[in-house]
């Protein structure tokens, strides 16, 4: 099987060859640091949690520097499949386990004012952001007593409807044997995140902060009255630093980078298709419940965008865009004559526990970041709980500090979460035989 040699992998203006940078709406380039020597508040990182954090901040008055090393949105805010749905990257029920059910309720809570918003935002400043509503999440065994379960879970426990589909449902929607019961979740919703990130960042500027782009900070020197970031022979000081780096430093704050572990996954989108080879009948986003598996929507021009398989490794597969056809085509053999037009690899930070690490760290030094693959609506509600303690005292962060910057095991950790993702893909396809061997379709 062959995808087009010529996957659009240009890099516009500094972003990644992205389908996103090639429908950008905004291609203005910000400045590289060229001060103001001081300021209340430095935020390093803008990402979708640096952003979020910075506006709220300035929605209350105070003064924010924001410093991104390359573009704004470059890192995986601006690359992601644009899911906007509540949970984080580790499931509810497992919090309930480490938490207790109360606490475990409460958290969910946060993740879906993340969601809510995201929402506002978007119908603020800009709604053509919003490109379809709703989130499917499908099975690729028979699952309906786990998804009975789940629904009953949401709705009992944490006030959330979402409505069972069984096999016959789902494929009148999704057109693939592959797929059996499926949870429809209509609060979710997606979006073109980096035109999002870019909207965040006219905010920012627009209510008086300041962003400046290709300045990555080397180096902070802390004390407990002044922090100062080194942008090379730059310096900028502040009482405040907010570090949202995600899994793109291995630096600043030794702690934090050995707590946040890089993980990559993988998104392809295909060349336009006609509506006779098109069997995806739904302008909801869908992602499949395998432990890391494929999550997709259609994007305008009838495009199909594509996302799954995670490795530890950084660099992205040699034959990236042959490997997510070959994983498209497995889901929907109609698509066979469809090919790819871009594909990119992004990088998450996942921590041990699987949940975000937020707080204080030290006096005036602050963190939100270990957002997994779960980051759209959890950035926003950790920038919301990060700005309202800086400039309000509100205590709210202290409900995730359960879940702190423990060691993820360095390059050993690598390899257990790599074996630990082999071993889960193995089981995942015994529990599709195993279905379609009782359905007698093996
Ligand atoms: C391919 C992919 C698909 C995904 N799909 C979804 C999805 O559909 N839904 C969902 O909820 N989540 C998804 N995620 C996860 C989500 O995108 C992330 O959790 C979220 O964007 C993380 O945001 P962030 O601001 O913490 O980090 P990032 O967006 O990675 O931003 C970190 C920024 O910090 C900058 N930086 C790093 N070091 C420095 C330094 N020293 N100085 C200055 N700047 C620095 C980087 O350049 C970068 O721009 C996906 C992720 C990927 C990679």
């Amino acid at each position: 099987m062959t995808s087009r040699a010529q996957v659009k992998n240009q890099q516009p203006l500094g972003y990644p060859g992205t389908w996103y940078a090639s429908t950008l709406t905004d291609h203005r380039v910000r400045p590289k640091y060229r001060g103001p020597s001081k300021t209340e508040i430095v935020v390093i990182g803008a990402g979708l949690a640096g952003l979020t954090t910075a506006l709220e901040c300035l929605r209350v008055g105070k003064s924010v520097t924001v410093l991104e090393a390359k573009r704004i949105g470059w890192g995986a805010s601006g690359r992601n499949g644009g899911f906007v749905v509540a949970g984080f990257a580790e499931e509810v029920t497992h919090l309930v386990k480490s938490v207790g059910l109360e606490k475990a309720q409460a958290l969910y809570g946060y993740s879906r004012m993340g969601v809510e918003y995201v929402r506002e935002q978007i119908s603020l400043l800009d709604p053509t952001l919003m490109t379809g509503q709703g989130v499917i999440g499908v099975s690729r065994h028979l699952a309906s007593a786990d998804f009975d379960q789940e629904r009953d879970f949401l709705r009992t426990y944490c006030d959330h409807e979402v409505e069972k589909w069984n096999p016959q449902k789902t494929r009148s929607v999704l057109n693939s044997q592959c797929y059996f019961d499926a949870l429809s979740d209509p609060e979710g919703f997606h979006i073109h995140p980096l035109n999002y990130v870019r909207a965040l960042g006219r905010e920012v500027e627009r209510l008086g902060g300041q962003i400046f782009e290709n300045s990555r900070v080397d180096r902070l020197v802390l004390s407990t009255e002044i922090k100062k970031c080194w942008i090379g022979n730059e310096v900028i000081s502040s009482n405040t630093v907010v570090l949202c780096t995600s899994a793109y430093d291995r630096q600043l704050v030794r702690a934090v980078a050995g707590a946040v572990l890089p993980v990559a996954t993988h998104v392809a989108v295909t060349e336009p298709l006609t509506r006779k080879t098109n069997p995806i009948l739904t302008g909801s986003a869908i992602a499949d419940t395998r432990r890391a598996g494929d999550y997709y929507r259609m994007v305008d021009e009838g495009r199909l965008l594509w996302g799954g398989k995670i490795t530890t490794r950084k660099r992205p597969p040699r034959r990236l865009a042959a490997e997510m056809k070959r994983s498209y085509c497995a889901t929907y053999p109609s698509l066979q004559e469809v090919n790819v037009d871009y594909c990119w690899s992004g990088l998450m930070g996942y921590a041990v526990h699987k949940m975000p690490i937020i707080g204080e760290l030290e006096p005036g030094l602050w963190v939100a970041t270990a957002f997994g693959g779960h980051g759209l609506n959890t950035t926003a509600m950790a920038g919301c709980l990060v700005a309202s303690a800086i400039t309000d005292r509100d205590e709210r962060w202290r409900d995730f500090s359960h879940f702190s910057a423990q060691w993820v095991g360095g390059p050993l950790g690598r390899v257990g979460v790599q074996a630990s993702y082999w071993l889960m893909q193995l089981k995942d396809k015994m529990d599709e035989r195993r279905s379609r061997m009782r359905l007698g379709n093996a």
